[in-house]
């Protein structure tokens, strides 16, 4: 079982990991809260070269459901460069968030678009790393928030080797129970590429994207525990930096 966390100093990933003792990390290739072109990373062999995974998680700006060009239109460029980063840095992924549409447009119009995605850049030969499509905790006009919505996505996008991202705080939040969630969303995707365990610092369904440590969240930590257990995937904490080591302790314990 491969298990780490999302790393805080982007300038030295596998310092983090190490000291964490993480046999995985998650890390940014740009300022997550901007639209930057990725730059190589001044530590690019020490990350390619080291036994830990790594997987990139996509800035949060990148919406490819919307139906406004104006995002939408630099969203695609975005997945693009910062897969061919992750590539660079001999990630095994991209994690993009499932995106929303406005509340005056219609769901399939996202799910169109997530579609178009991959369908341009099939004609530039594919995307540099696969794309994880992460479920999110908010929205009635989410695209992967309600695990029918994610269906009804991976009917349009599963032919192009999709994968998936399940976010345990984000379903929890979104209204989806823990229990069998796994099965679930791999009778939906026929996969799990990646898991965000997190707990919520908000009750079932608020729809709120807070995410808490395994000791003080509103989730049964023996339900995360569970998840690690079932899903068959590398396992990568986003929880709050002071409890992150205590959290990776509680899953060596009960999951091992
Ligand atoms: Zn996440």
């Amino acid at each position: 079982m491969r298990i780490g966390a999302h790393v805080r100093q982007d300038s030295d990933p596998i310092g983090f990991g190490e000291r964490l003792g993480a046999d995985v990390i998650q890390m940014f290739v740009v300022d997550p809260q901007g639209w930057d072109k990725p730059q190589p990373h001044p530590r690019t062999e020490e990350i390619k070269s080291s036994p830990i995974d790594v997987v990139v998680h996509s800035s949060y700006q990148i919406n490819v459901a919307s139906t406004n060009n104006r995002l939408r239109m630099p969203s695609r460029n975005a997945v693009a460069q910062q897969a061919q980063a992750a590539a660079d840095l001999g990630a095994f992924g991209l994690v993009v968030h499932g995106g929303h549409v406005r509340s005056d447009a219609e769901i399939e119009a996202g799910i169109v678009n997530w579609r178009k995605l991959f369908e341009r850049q099939q004609d530039k030969g594919g995307f540099a790393v696969p794309i994880l499509i992460e479920n999110t905790a908010g929205g009635n006009h989410a695209m992967a928030r309600h695990f029918d919505s994610i269906a009804r996505l991976w009917d349009a996008v599963g032919d192009f080797g999709a994968g998936f991202c399940l976010d345990t705080c984000h379903a929890w939040a979104g209204g989806e129970e823990l229990i069998g969630v796994v099965d679930r969303i791999r009778a939906i995707t026929g996969r799990i590429d990646l898991v965000h365990l997190n707990s919520s610092r908000d009750d079932f369904n608020s729809g709120a994207d807070r995410h808490a440590n395994f000791a003080d969240g509103t989730i049964d930590p023996q339900l995360l525990a569970e998840v690690c257990r079932t899903a068959d995937a590398p396992v990568v904490l986003e929880t709050p930096a002071e409890g992150v080591a205590e959290d990776l302790a509680y899953l060596r314990e009960h999951v091992g």
